[in-house]
């Protein structure tokens, strides 16, 4: 014994009752895949904690922590000191692991949680005999149960005891794989990878869908969603992305349609081509990373006017955000530097100079009488592109 682990804290899963097991396992599941390339590590739970437990001396465990803090349905995280059962060996421990930060701050004061209760010592006679060994043997520390600079955890279970310090926040939300699978629309901007991840966050299985349209838009534009994907499948998971070539189409809609309508027929085309390749991939729904009045397709109407050509649920997660919230997500997924970089996408080539802000419905399905759109929807989809996007080696 002796050695270090990380606690994993379950969020919601906790409340869900019946269906408690499927959830268990699909946490556990998403946590052995990512740390596969940590090292080995055993990960199981007991009474909603999940323990990561490091198999080998070479196992990595600051990297492992780095994973689990993007694995949803985790509502906190630690790292741990493993320490027999036994208060002597508890409160040397405590002094031992956290003595860097001891000799660093002024205050403290010491928390205990006993479930293991054969355990001889109450709980406030676990931390009143720890508190007053760390005062010991660090005189310049003071108690302070109100405002203390560190809280010193100790808490006795039914296999051992563990000593750690402040539990950090986890990535929240349910595990991945338990909300069903959906297709989302994926272009470089910063909106729809923020939506991709908040969809993941609900334990959604994420299927990626692009459309490109070379030489219009480039190999960079194409790259940078791959790497914009990757930073998503941090906490997503293996994501599919398919890229489909819309080339052709929009060359089509630009020659032939009504100028002012070519926004939204175009949008109505990846929808539809959207909602194909996710009821192939054994998706329920779709969604986008659409907010409401942002640009000239997403107002009411123009969604209206999208939303008409497919059956299965568009779901839009930024619907009610502001730019500056979306922007804040994209800083903490760490996907805005890459958001940023001034590639075209298909959606902003051949734009009109002024698109109609309030479409109506009829109009739009006449204008797109013009083209042959279902010939062209065919051809694009015999041209699809398929990779798989995991962030990590293995
Ligand atoms: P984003 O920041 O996500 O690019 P945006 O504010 O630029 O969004 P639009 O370009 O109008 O808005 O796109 C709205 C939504 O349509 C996007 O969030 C995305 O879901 C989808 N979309 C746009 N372009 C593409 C594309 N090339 N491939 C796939 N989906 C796209
Ligand atoms: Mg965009």
């Amino acid at each position: 014994m002796g050695k270090e682990v990380i606690l994993l804290k379950l969020g919601e899963i906790a409340l869900k009752g019946l269906n408690r097991r499927t959830f268990e396992d699909a946490l556990l599941k998403s946590l052995r895949r990512r740390l596969k390339s940590a090292g080995e590590f055993s990960v199981s739970s007991v009474q909603s904690t999940v323990y990561v437990e490091p198999l080998e001396e070479t196992a990595d465990l600051e990297l492992a922590e780095k994973r689990c803090a993007k694995v949803f349905g985790i509502v906190g995280y630690v790292r741990a000191a493993q320490v027999e059962k036994d208060l002597k060996k508890i409160r040397e421990k405590a002094a031992e692991y956290l003595q860097e930060t001891l000799e660093e701050i002024s205050s403290f004061k010491v928390e205990c949680k006993r479930s293991d209760k054969k355990f001889p010592y109450k709980s406030p006679e676990i931390s009143a005999e720890v508190g007053a060994y760390l005062l010991e043997k660090y005189p310049h520390l003071r108690v302070d149960v109100h405002h203390p600079d560190l809280v010193v955890r100790v808490e006795v279970r039914e296999q051992s005891a563990f000593v750690h310090s402040e539990t950090k926040p986890g990535a929240g939300g349910i595990p991945v794989g338990t909300g069903g699978k959906a297709a989302v629309l994926i272009s470089g901007g910063l909106d729809s990878p923020v939506a991709a991840y908040l969809m993941a966050k609900r334990g959604v299985e994420l299927v990626a869908i692009h459309f490109a349209s070379p030489p219009y838009t480039s190999e960079q534009a194409h790259d940078k969603v791959v790497r914009l994907l990757r930073k998503v499948s941090e906490y997503a998971g293996r994501i599919k992305m398919i890229t489909v070539n819309f080339t052709r189409l929009q060359e089509e809609i630009r020659d032939k349609c009504q100028e002012d309508l070519s926004t939204v027929i175009l949008r109505r085309f990846m929808l539809r081509a959207a909602e194909q390749i996710a009821r192939e991939e054994g998706c329920h729904a779709l969604a986008t990373g659409e907010s409401l009045g942002q640009v000239a397709s997403q107002t009411m109407e123009a969604i209206a006017c999208t939303d008409a050509v497919v059956s299965m649920p568009v779901f839009r997660p930024l619907i009610g955000a502001d730019k500056s919230e979306i922007v804040k997500l994209s800083y903490q997924i760490d996907t805005y530097d890459i958001s940023i970089e001034p590639y075209e996408d298909c959606c902003t080539i051949f734009t009109p100079k002024h698109p109609r802000t309030r479409p109506i419905l009829h109009f739009v399905e006449d204008a797109e009488k013009a083209i042959d759109g279902e010939g062209l929807l065919t051809k694009a989809l015999e041209n699809i592109e398929t990779m798989q996007i995991w962030p990590y080696e293995s």
